[in-house]
């Protein structure tokens, strides 16, 4: 099993160098007096030492003993897992990006974000647990009354109390508009939920004092579909007004635990709701709407799910190919001493780690860049610095969920390739990273609804603007660097994707008009097309903050070459996948849609 080691310096070369956080931070009267750079680089060395030390070590114990349900329906999780989480509130961690009238620190959401990716790349399962708080957090703070917010954030923010979120149901996943879970008025005010609920991570267990269901019904006479759905915050045990807990517990129950093929550690739950106590949150029928709140933050979290599949599985691969002897390489040997020479000789190896690292690294600067926007979307000080922040999030977030959470599994495989038969084997922890990334690409939206709503929502919908939007940036880049001579390769095909980006999407705008078809047929190959372009942009940034870095002189000549190195590498190895799917995408809907159905035959 790799041991995992923060990537510090990667971390702060995106927050300082690329994305500039620190000015950022000051810029913002939220956050100018408590995301100090002194203060930041406190927390994050801080966070390092937790993941590093307390839950990394938790991971492969989590995979091997998964969780337990007992009878009662209570739920016992793997060894370590509840006393990391004290430590965990014991620091006060929790509470770091939530408002401090709950008991929060008030740090933004985009310093979380780091935090979460250490935790996650640390041990995925257990991240999910406060990860799904803080989700629900989120959701109360935006939506729930005042009382409501008294009565729930203080102990949720404390990390006393998680939370989760129950859309999923047997017969309603992606398609949350035929879900039939029940919400009867009582005479009190609250209401009576009843239904199930399927998959609902860190449903049930042994970690926190109560856990907060954020949970997704239809009230009697509701229209149907998704303008039909309330949001109702459901209690494990139920809460005083003070937020003291009545001591009954409410009629719900986990029914199950999945069996399944990775993230053994975190409890994937059937609940049952049986009459459970309810109270609505936000407006009638307009639960979907809230809802949103949750699923973007838990969007950008999955996104991130990608960025620690490719750091973690490249922190194994790259510690094993320096010491794995396989053959000489193709230039002669370049360790004659040896029985044969390390395979991080061979081309083909470089390739993979080289690919892991690319995607890492540049997907790491695109979640942090979309989860800046997140800070501006919220405390900006102009309404219209707002809206833009707002437009550019909306954007790139099914981007960062999908794309990222596609090459991140892709890199997760290298990780097993690298280390050959040995990769297949437990003991190297290489599978487990497989197997627990493999969900990323399915929930919270799958790659194909990630893509329809990029390119139907976002981009057809908005005529093009929400991507014009960010090509603009993309263009003031490219007109900023056009005297760079060293930059021109990534400035000229950067120049030459943006126009192709625009041309392919109008080109798929006007058959979308003719057939609606074609909007499905293209959406997935759009996406990964837009995925690719979005961290070429990515790169290129990267590359001229190295370039300046080594010719204004550095005693850190190795890093930024590497910068340099990784950027080319992305720009001749990766970036042409653009070419497949551009042809891909205007191919037409007839090729998917001529077969009838009864001839698809097995
Ligand atoms: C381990 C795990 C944890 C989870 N955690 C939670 C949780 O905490 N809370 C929660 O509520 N849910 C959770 N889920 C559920 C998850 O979000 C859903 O499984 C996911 O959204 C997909 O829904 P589905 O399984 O019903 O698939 P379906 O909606 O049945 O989709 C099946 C396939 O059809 C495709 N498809 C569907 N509609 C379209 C369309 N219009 N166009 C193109 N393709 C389409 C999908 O992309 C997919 O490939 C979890 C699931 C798992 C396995």
């Amino acid at each position: 099993m790799p041991e995992y080691k923060a990537p510090l310096r990667e971390i702060k070369f995106v927050t300082d160098e690329v994305l500039d956080m620190p000015a950022h931070y000051a810029s913002l009267p939220a956050f100018a007096d408590v995301a100090t750079p002194d203060m930041v680089d406190a927390i994050v060395t801080e966070g390092a030492k937790f993941c590093e030390n307390v839950i990394a070590p938790l991971n492969k114990v989590g995979d091997q003993e998964g969780c337990t349900r007992h009878e009662d329906g209570t739920v016992t999780t793997p060894t370590g897992f509840k006393a990391a989480y004290q430590q965990f509130v014991e620091a006060g961690w929790p509470s770091m990006t939530h408002n401090e009238k709950f008991g929060g620190q008030g740090l933004p959401e985009s310093l979380g974000i780091v935090m979460s990716e250490m935790v996650g790349t640390a041990n995925w399962s257990w991240g999910m647990y406060p990860g799904l708080s803080h989700g629900a957090m989120n959701t109360i703070t935006r939506w729930g009354s005042e009382e409501q917010k008294e009565t729930y954030l203080h102990n949720l923010v404390s990390g006393e109390w998680t939370g989760t979120m129950c859309l999923t149901e047997p017969a309603c996943g992606s398609d949350l508009g035929i879900l039939k879970t029940k919400a009867e008025p009582n005479a009190d005010g609250s209401y009576a939920i009843s239904g199930t609920k399927i998959f609902i991570s860190a449903g049930e267990h042994d970690m926190s004092g109560n856990i907060i269901h954020i949970v997704l019904a239809r009230l009697p006479g509701a229209p149907e579909g998704t303008k039909g759905i309330s949001l109702f915050i459901v209690p494990k045990y139920v809460v005083n007004e003070d937020g003291s807990l009545q001591g009954e517990r409410n009629d719900l129950i986990c029914g199950s635990i999945e069996h399944k093929m990775g993230i053994h550690g975190n409890s994937t739950c059937v609940m049952n709701f049986d009459g459970a106590k309810g109270w609505l949150i936000g407006e009638e029928n307009k639960g979907l709407n809230c809802m949103f709140t949750f699923m973007n933050t838990a969007r950008i979290g999955t996104a991130l799910q990608g960025v620690a599949a490719a750091e973690g599985s490249f922190q194994g691969a790259l510690t094993y190919a320096r010491d794995r002897l396989a053959m000489r390489s193709l230039t002669g040997a370049k360790f004659p001493e040896k029985a044969a020479d390390p395979i991080i000789v061979h081309p083909d190896v470089r390739k993979m780690l080289l690919t892991q690292k690319a995607f890492a690294e540049g997907g790491r600067a695109l979640v942090y860049l979309t989860s800046k926007q997140n800070d501006i979307v919220h405390h900006g000080e102009t309404e219209e610095e707002r809206k833009a922040a707002d437009d550019m999030l909306g954007f790139l977030t099914p981007i960062a969920k999908a794309f990222l959470t596609e090459v991140g599994l892709e890199s997760a495989n290298h990780g097993v390739q690298v280390y050959g038969g040995h990769g297949f084997i437990a003991e190297w922890g290489m599978e487990q990273i497989v197997r627990d990334t493999r969900i990323s690409t399915l929930y919270e939206g799958t790659t194909g609804i990630q893509a329809l709503d990029l390119l139907g929502r976002k981009v057809l919908m908005t005529q093009g603007g929400a991507l014009k939007n960010f090509t603009k940036l993309m263009h003031t880049f490219c007109k900023e660097e056009a005297d760079n001579e060293e930059l021109a390769p990534f400035v000229t095909k950067l120049t030459e994707m943006n126009k192709e980006w625009g041309d392919l999407t109008m080109k798929v705008g006007m058959t979308a008009m003719k057939d609606r078809n074609e909007v499905g047929s293209a959406s997935v190959d759009y996406l990964m097309y837009s995925g690719y372009v979005t961290l070429a942009y990515i790169w290129a940034k990267m590359a001229k903050v190295a370039q300046t870095a080594l010719s204004n002189g550095t005693s850190e000549e190795d890093f930024y070459k590497a910068k340099l190195t990784t950027a080319r590498f992305y720009f001749a190895r990766i970036l042409p996948r653009t070419n497949f799917h551009a042809e891909s995408m205007v191919a037409g809907a007839d090729t998917l849609m001529d077969l009838a159905e009864e001839h698809f035959q097995f």
